[in-house]
C-alpha cells in the first residue's frame, strides 16, 4: 500500500512536465531541435527572447551592454508585475534573483537551461516562481566567444555537443576572473546595468567542470568566506545549498555535492577534495563581501549534453522554488549582514581582519561519490591509475573548503588616496563604492605602509604579473591636498574596499599591478616605497 502510495504520488508530481506538450517551433531551443548535438548561438538566443516576449507580458529584455564585437548581452527581466525598471523591482519589496550562463562560452548547459526554464515559467506551470522574487536571467554573458564554436574544445565533454565556444572573452580576459580588476567590457556592463542598479540578493553562475571524475551530476559552492560577513555564506552553505541537495535527490534520484577535485597524485583512494580558492576576482566570492548570497554551480562535464542539461535545470529550478519560498529570510539575511558590517566598521578601534587566507579543512565528507580507479603497473615499474566505469562510495574524504587568515591588518577608518591614482578611484566606482573628493586640504594621522619587498609573479596571468609586497605600517602623519579620494569604511561595500585597498590583500588592487608605475619609479629614485594610500585611523572611535 505504501508503494502504492508512493507511485501515486510521482504520478501526480511529474504530471505536471506534461500538460504542456508543445512548444511552438521558435520557442524549441538548438539542442532540442538538434539532438543534442548543436548548443544555441547568440542569435537563436536574441531570437528565443524575442519570441517569448511577443507570447508573455511577464518578461521584459534589456540589454546590459556590448561586447568587444558589439554583440547586445541580454537579459531578460521576469515579473508577475511586469517590470521593467530597478526602481520599479525595489518598490514590490521582493528579492531579486540573478542568473547568468555561458560566462566561460565552452560550458553551456546554464544557457539551454534559463531559456526552458522561461518557458515553463512565463508560459507553463511555473509561475508560482514569480510570486515572491523577481528575476533576472542572462543566458549568454559571454556572447563574442559563444559563437566561436570549434570541436574539441572542452575535451572533458568528449564533444557534446559537438562543437562549443571558447572560454575566454574577445578581449582574452577569463570573466570568471575579473571581479577586482574590472578589465573586461562584460563585468564593467554587469555591474553598471545589473548589479548596483538591480541589487541582486543571489546571484547563481553557471558553469561545468573540467576536471575529477567525481561521481556527482553536479557539483556547487557558496560564495566563499574571506574577511567578509559570515551571514549569506552561512546561510547558502549550511541551509540553502544541503536541503536544494536533498530534494533534487528525492525528487529527481539526482546526487549533487560540493564542488572540488581531489588528485591522483596523492594517490587512490582520495583521501582530501579540495575547492576552489577564496579569490573575490571569482564572482560568487566577490558577492559575498557585498553582503550578498551566491552559488556557483558545475555541472558535470563528463555527462553529456542532455544530462547536463538537465542536472542544471534541475538544480536551478530548486534554487528559484527555495528562493521563492524563503525570499523573506534571505532579505533578513543579508540585511543583517549589511547592517553588522557597517556597525561593526563604525566601531572598527583595533579591529582586524584577514588579508591573505590558506585554504583548510571544512570536515568529512560523508558517501563520497567517485568512479573508481585501478593500478596498473608499467614497464618502467612505476605505477599508473586507470579509471574504471564503476562508481563507488567512499568513507574518510577530507573536504578543503574553509579559509583562515594568513595575515591580517588593521581595519582603518578611512583611505585617502592621492589625486594622480584615477585609474584606483575610477575601479571603486565601478564596484559601487562611494568616495568623495576633498574639498580642502587636510592633515589626517594613521599609519603608513613601508613596502620592504616586492615580488612578481613570473608567470603571466590574465596578462598580469600578480604583484605581491611585504613590509610594515608605522604611525604617521600625512597631508592630504583638494582633490584627493577619500574612501570611508563604514558603508555597505567596507569589506570590499578593505579587501581591494588593503597593500598586503592577496586580491587587491596592488595584486592586479594598479601600483606598478608608482612602484618602479620611487625605486628608480631610489626612495622609500612608501604604500600611497594612507590608512586613516581614529583611534578614539
Ligand atoms: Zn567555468
Amino acid at each position: 500500500m505504501r508503494a502504492l502510495f508512493s507511485c501515486l504520488l510521482i504520478l501526480a508530481s511529474a504530471s505536471s512536465p506534461f500538460a504542456q506538450t508543445s512548444w511552438p517551433e521558435d520557442l524549441l531551443i538548438t539542442p532540442e531541435k538538434s539532438n543534442f548535438v548543436k548548443t544555441s548561438t547568440h542569435a537563436e538566443v536574441v531570437a528565443f527572447l524575442t519570441a517569448i516576449q511577443a507570447r508573455s507580458e511577464s518578461v521584459h529584455v534589456f540589454s546590459m551592454g556590448k561586447s568587444l564585437e558589439g554583440k547586445d548581452i541580454p537579459v531578460a527581466i521576469l515579473s508577475k508585475d511586469k517590470i521593467k525598471t530597478a526602481a520599479e523591482a525595489h518598490a514590490t519589496g521582493k528579492p531579486v534573483i540573478y542568473i547568468q550562463g555561458n560566462i566561460h562560452a565552452g560550458e553551456v548547459e546554464g544557457k539551454e537551461v534559463l531559456m526552458m526554464l522561461m518557458r515553463e515559467i512565463l508560459l507553463g506551470d511555473n509561475a508560482h516562481l514569480l510570486e515572491n522574487q523577481i528575476l533576472l536571467f542572462a543566458p549568454i554573458y559571454n556572447t563574442d566567444s559563444n559563437d566561436k564554436m570549434e570541436k574539441g574544445k572542452r575535451p572533458s565533454q568528449e564533444d557534446s555537443p559537438l562543437e562549443v565556444g571558447l572560454r575566454e572573452n574577445s578581449q582574452g580576459l577569463d570573466l570568471n576572473r575579473d571581479g577586482m580588476k574590472m578589465e573586461a567590457l562584460e563585468t564593467r556592463a554587469l555591474f553598471s546595468e545589473v548589479i548596483l542598479p538591480w541589487d541582486p540578493q543571489v546571484f547563481v553562475d553557471l558553469h561545468t567542470t573540467n576536471g575529477t571524475w567525481h561521481a556527482y551530476s553536479l557539483t556547487w559552492a557558496p560564495g566563499y568566506l574571506s574577511s567578509g560577513h559570515a551571514a549569506p555564506y552561512e546561510f547558502v552553505n549550511n541551509k540553502m545549498l544541503p536541503e536544494i541537495t536533498n530534494s533534487v535527490k528525492a525528487k529527481y534520484d539526482l546526487t549533487f555535492g560540493p564542488f572540488g577535485d581531489y588528485s591522483l597524485r596523492e594517490g587512490w583512494p582520495p583521501k582530501n577534495f579540495y575547492t576552489y580558492n577564496h579569490h573575490p576576482r571569482y564572482l560568487v566570492n566577490q558577492f559575498g563581501l557585498r553582503n550578498r548570497m551566491s552559488i556557483l554551480s558545475e555541472a558535470f562535464a563528463h555527462e553529456r549534453f542532455y544530462q547536463r542539461i538537465h542536472s542544471t535545470y534541475r538544480f536551478v529550478s530548486e534554487i528559484l522554488e527555495y528562493t521563492n519560498a524563503h525570499a523573506t529570510e534571505i532579505i533578513e539575511t543579508n540585511k543583517r549582514a549589511e547592517v553588522e558590517t557597517l556597525t561593526s566598521l563604525q566601531n572598527a578601534a583595533g579591529l582586524k581582519k584577514g588579508v591573505r587566507f590558506k585554504m583548510v579543512p571544512l570536515g568529512a565528507l560523508k558517501d563520497f561519490r567517485s568512479y573508481e580507479y585501478i593500478q596498473k603497473k608499467k614497464e618502467d615499474g612505476t605505477v599508473e591509475f586507470v579509471r574504471t566505469g564503476k562508481i563507488t562510495t567512499l568513507e574518510n574524504v577530507t573536504y578543503h573548503a574553509r579559509f583562515e587568515p594568513t595575515a591580517e591588518s588593521v581595519v582603518p577608518t578611512s583611505y585617502i588616496i592621492p589625486s594622480q591614482f584615477v585609474a584606483l578611484a575610477e575601479n571603486l566606482k565601478m564596484h559601487g563604492i562611494m568616495i568623495e573628493t576633498l574639498t580642502k586640504s587636510i592633515t589626517a594621522q594613521g599609519e603608513v605602509f613601508q613596502i620592504e619587498k616586492v615580488e612578481k609573479a613570473k608567470q603571466a596571468f590574465q596578462g598580469h604579473a600578480l604583484a605581491q609586497v611585504d613590509g610594515k605600517f608605522t604611525p604617521a602623519t600625512r597631508k592630504f591636498k583638494k582633490g584627493d579620494f577619500k574612501v570611508t569604511l563604514a558603508q555597505p561595500l567596507g569589506n570590499l574596499i578593505f579587501y581591494l585597498l588593503e597593500p598586503q590583500s592577496d586580491d587587491g588592487l596592488l595584486t592586479w599591478n594598479f601600483f606598478d608605475d608608482y612602484i618602479e619609479k620611487r625605486k628608480t629614485e631610489n626612495l622609500p616605497v612608501e604604500y600611497p594610500v594612507f590608512k586613516v585611523i581614529n583611534k578614539t572611535q
